[in-house]
């Protein structure tokens, strides 16, 4: 297939590209760099399956060629990448899924959203199964990136409606691996740089709060049997091992040998007080569940902190 990945330069659109590539597809990535990095694709550049175009997908571009799928990964998706950016990722979650829509449909292109966890808010249901409807604050810090998704997901589904498009949604719960940005604030790279470092790391609130974390080779084998399956609705991946952020940053304590401290700093406004996803339904649609033990993935990603 030839296959459009928008985002491709982020953290999960890099190594999704590596897969479909591996695969045999052939990939068009377009990335505006505002929060990807084009050193997550270093590695392609000269692959004669690929190639990267420098496109905001908020604007009108134009692709010529066949088109069998369109990925929609773009997006800002650390709490602290959209907070510093909240109209551009309000952009790309409507006008930017609009266009990555219409270029699906204009092809007769199968698409896959890119949605969230982050579409239960903070959830009242535990864990969370894609039925719940969620506990979204609209006009909180993170309504930017909540409602941003849950529009793509609502346009989506339209555009399924309307032109019996062949979409599928995944909403993606915490994910980690290399190349996360070291500085963008989320949990896993924030721990690890803290740990790596010997600085103390920051446990936001008292770290009651719970997560759980999966490894990004999982996910994207995740969102590659989703784009084969006919499933239309929402469907949660993650890794349903939950654990508090305290338990957590022990963990990487441990793993890095680490002599850094835990200190305690505050917990930012509307952070989801617990979240895990139920799976069950990519278990029996998918036949997907995540293989990566935690601690393996870490060490994977301590290497590459290590080296970045
Ligand atoms: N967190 C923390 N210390 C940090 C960064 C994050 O305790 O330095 C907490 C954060 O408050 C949240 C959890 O870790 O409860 C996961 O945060 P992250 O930003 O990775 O993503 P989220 O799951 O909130 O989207």
């Amino acid at each position: 297939m030839r296959i459009i990945v928008s985002g491709a330069a982020g953290f999960i659109g890099s190594h999704m590209c590596d897969r479909l590539l591996a695969e045999g597809h052939t990939v068009v990535g377009l990335d505006n760099f505002l929060t990807g990095a084009e050193r997550n694709l270093a590695h392609l550049k000269g692959h004669p399956g690929f190639q990267l175009i420098r496109q905001d997908v908020t604007q009108p571009f134009a692709i010529n060629g066949q088109i069998d799928a369109v990925l929609h990964m773009a997006s800002p998706a650390s709490p602290k990448d959209y907070l510093e950016h909240p109209i551009e990722t309000l952009d790309v979650g409507s006008a930017g899924t609009r266009i990555m829509l219409e270029l699906a449909r204009s092809h007769h292109a199968r698409f896959l959203l890119t949605s969230t966890s982050e579409s239960y808010g903070d959830p009242l249901v535990h864990p969370q199964v894609e039925t719940y409807w969620g506990n979204v604050n609209p006009v909180g810090p993170r309504s930017c990136y909540d409602e941003s998704k849950r529009f793509a997901e609502a346009l989506t589904m339209a555009y399924h409606r309307t032109h019996e498009m062949r979409t599928n949604i995944a909403r993606i719960f915490n994910t980690y691996g290399p190349r996360m940005k070291l500085n963008d604030g989320r949990v896993v790279p924030a721990f690890l740089d803290q740990a790596l470092r010997g600085e103390p790391m920051t446990v936001f609130g008292d770290g009651s709060q719970t997560r759980s974390f999966c490894y990004v080779s999982d996910l994207v084998d995740g969102l590659c049997r989703l784009m084969e399956s006919d499933e239309r609705y929402p469907v949660n991946l993650g890794n349903p091992q939950e654990m508090t952020i305290l338990e957590f940053a022990e963990r990487i304590r441990r793993l890095t040998g680490t002599k850094s401290q835990i200190v305690h700093r505050p917990l930012p406004q509307d952070d989801p007080k617990q979240r895990k996803p139920d799976i069950g339904k990519a278990q029996s649609i998918l036949g997907w569940q995540p293989r990566v033990a935690l601690e393996d993935g870490l060490r994977q990603t301590i290497e590459y902190f290590r080296c970045a």
